[in-house]
């Protein structure tokens, strides 16, 4: 499993999490898959890779009891997830199998908005199924409202040679999946390859 970069979890200091948690959920479910900043593996390789994952997305997704099965199906939406993402940035038609997918893990644990009263009105949403079905469709609802808002179109590779993250580009502007990471190696890297020039052409000049 690669090393996991970026903002530290709370009560967890030996582990650092993705710099791409905080993208829509369907794009950090994607790139847990993809080379980070020049380091390739899958966030997903293991039961504890996933619990770390949830951990590290506990405000958007409920924590749940991670199982061998549960990582194959996550890992299976994944795949589906990202047919979709990739259809829609470029307004492809979407696969009739990735959608049905998505559809059934939806199906399978609807929502319901729930009243109560928290000095004030408060309403909730809740969720019928297993913990494991609540996870899946709470991942396949965070699918559909991406691929229905603007933001589908709006995705974006990072712009590093060694790093494939995607990101929703809501700057026109954005390059990189992380300004203070890629965007660093990148402006070094040019950095020291145009010195080392400068040094091997001075080098020349002086035989
Ligand atoms: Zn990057």
């Amino acid at each position: 499993m690669r090393a996991l970069v970026g903002v530290p979890l709370p009560n967890m200091p030996a582990r650092i999490v993705s710099p791409l948690i905080g993208e829509p959920l369907p794009l950090d479910l994607v790139n847990t898959a993809r080379s980070a900043a020049g380091e390739a593996g899958d966030v997903l390789a293991s039961v504890g890779g996933l619990e770390e994952w949830l951990l590290a997305e506990a405000d958007r997704l409920p924590v749940v009891t991670v199982t061998a099965r549960t990582l194959d199906r996550v890992r299976a939406l994944r795949g589906h997830v990202q047919t979709l993402v990739d259809a829609a940035r470029f307004g492809d038609r979407l696969p009739a199998d990735a959608m049905q997918a998505v559809n059934e893990l939806l199906r399978a644990a609807p929502s319901f908005p729930q009243l109560s009263w928290d000095d004030g009105v408060r309403v909730d949403t809740a969720r019928i199924g297993s913990p494991e079905a609540q996870l899946l469709a709470a991942l396949a609802e965070a699918t559909v409202e991406f691929l229905a808002s603007p933001l589908a179109v709006l995705v974006r590779e990072c712009a590093a040679a060694d790093c494939t993250l995607l990101f929703a580009a809501t700057h026109a502007r954005r390059r990189w999946c992380s300004a203070s990471i890629c965007g660093n190696r990148t402006r070094v890297g040019r950095y020291y390859a145009r010195h080392r020039l400068n040094d091997a052409v001075g080098f020349s000049r002086q035989d």
